[in-house]
């Protein structure tokens, strides 16, 4: 039987999670389902933040890179977010960019296979990974006279590495389809192939549980404005495995990343650990926030942690899937997220051969936010509407509520009016 928005409710009444949801500011007149995009924002957030600028900043000037901890921030933070991945104190740093920090781990593996096997030179990953990852290996490739092989589906990652491998480098939770990667099974046949394995983990910190260590990664990277809700732009993070992290540069070799910077010295001497994977000056107030948003999620570390949330967080994708199974059937929606709860991450994902971003903006006009991502002509890949659910603030309700607003645009096909076909600079 298909669940009533009354069974949403009841299961909303019954959640002992419900209560991490007054940890954020929401808009009453909104369903937000693009957490997986930008985090929501905390309510602890614009207390911090002001009182920074008002107190440490406005007050204590410099002093406040030692007396108000500016400078140990990064390692702070990084420690809390090591919680969430698998990761052990000291392990990772939070600094630049997810973009910068990839540059930085691949870069590092290249030269950790470069002293161990020079001949391996290609890097293995997904014709289906973020852009920016695929940019920046084919940079590194470039650079190093490597190459670069994608395959196209998942199921042909094996039989690509093989003894020319230096890199595999994927992201673990696909952000198109949300298709979940097996790390241990796939760590594991990059190191019986001899290469190295890389993960970027932006849409899985604080989406679903994660075991870097138990299952094998040597290098990983994270977004901190997704589902950590550091606030729009918040700096990544990166972990490399201790085995692996003082034996290269990084190669982004700024002063902060120094064993002593304030000794200015000339010549560069990385700091022990992970510490060295830092370039510049942190930004203090983005680390701030991102301190808060992670917060957020330790919150739920009385009960039940990443486990308990992947628990409801599987619970609302499954109901997202059934309700739009049994309520919007014959809409020319088809199911582009995998079905079976172990290879879904937090998100649901739906194709259809026309319209797409037009019934996304006819949600989001009735105050239902998703997004919508463009297909890849030659690559297979067809248009998708995204629904990112976020268990710290998601109701089983909102997910009913979304559904029903989905079942009415396309029932009465408002998506086509020129309006909703306008395309934006951001989607
Ligand atoms: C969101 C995302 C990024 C974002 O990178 P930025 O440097 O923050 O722009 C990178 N990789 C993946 C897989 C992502 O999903």
């Amino acid at each position: 039987m298909t669940p009533s928005r009354d069974d949403a409710l009841a299961l909303d009444a019954a959640d002992p999670l419900a209560p991490l949801r007054a940890q954020f500011t929401l808009p009453a007149d909104r369903i937000y389902l693009d957490g997986n995009s930008l985090g929501a924002l905390p309510r602890a957030t614009a207390a911090r933040v002001q009182q920074l600028i008002t107190d440490e900043w406005g007050q204590g000037l410099i002093g406040s890179w030692n007396t108000a901890g500016w400078m140990a921030l990064p390692l702070r933070v990084g420690d809390k977010i090591a919680r969430l991945v698998g990761a052990n104190p000291g392990e990772l740093v939070v600094a630049d960019s997810t973009s910068v920090n990839l540059y930085k781990v691949l870069h590092a593996a290249w030269q950790i296979q470069r002293a161990d096997a020079p001949a391996r030179r290609v890097i293995v990953s997904e014709r289906s990974n973020f852009p920016t990852d695929l940019y920046i290996a084919d940079s590194l490739a470039r650079e190093f006279g490597g190459t670069l092989r994608l395959v196209q589906a998942p199921e042909d990652l094996p039989a690509a590495l093989g003894q020319d491998t230096a890199l595999m480098l994927l992201t673990h939770v696909n952000y198109r389809s949300g298709r979940l990667h097996d790390m241990a099974t796939l760590s594991a046949a990059a190191h019986a192939a001899g290469a190295l394995a890389v993960w970027d983990l932006a849409h899985s910190a604080g989406a679903v549980p994660l075991a870097l260590h138990d299952d094998g990664a040597d290098f990983a990277v994270g977004c901190g404005y997704k589902y950590l809700n550091g606030g729009p732009g918040a700096p990544a993070f990166v972990w490399a495995h201790p085995r692996h992290v003082q034996r290269v540069r990084q190669p982004l070799s700024g002063w902060i990343g120094h064993a002593a910077p304030f000794t200015f010295t000339p010549g560069y001497e990385p700091a022990a650990g992970i510490a060295r994977y830092q370039c510049g000056t942190p930004s203090v107030l983005a680390l701030a926030a991102l301190d808060c948003g992670v917060d957020t999620l330790l919150a739920a570390e009385p009960l039940g942690g990443m486990r308990a949330l992947r628990a409801k967080s599987l619970a609302l994708t499954r109901l997202f899937i059934a309700l739009v199974e049994a309520r919007c059937a014959g809409h020319g929606l088809s199911l582009a997220s995998p079905r079976d709860d172990d290879w879904r991450g937090s998100q649901v994902s739906l194709a259809r051969s026309e319209g797409g971003y037009a019934i996304v903006q006819a949600l989001i006009a009735r105050g239902v936010v998703g997004d919508f991502r463009a297909g890849d002509a030659t690559g297979g890949l067809g248009d998708i509407l995204r629904f990112g659910v976020t268990p710290l603030y998601t109701r089983h309700v909102d997910v009913w509520d979304a559904v029903e607003q989905l079942r009415q645009v396309l029932a009465s096909g408002e998506w086509r009016e020129p309006r909703f076909n306008q395309p934006a600079a951001v989607t």
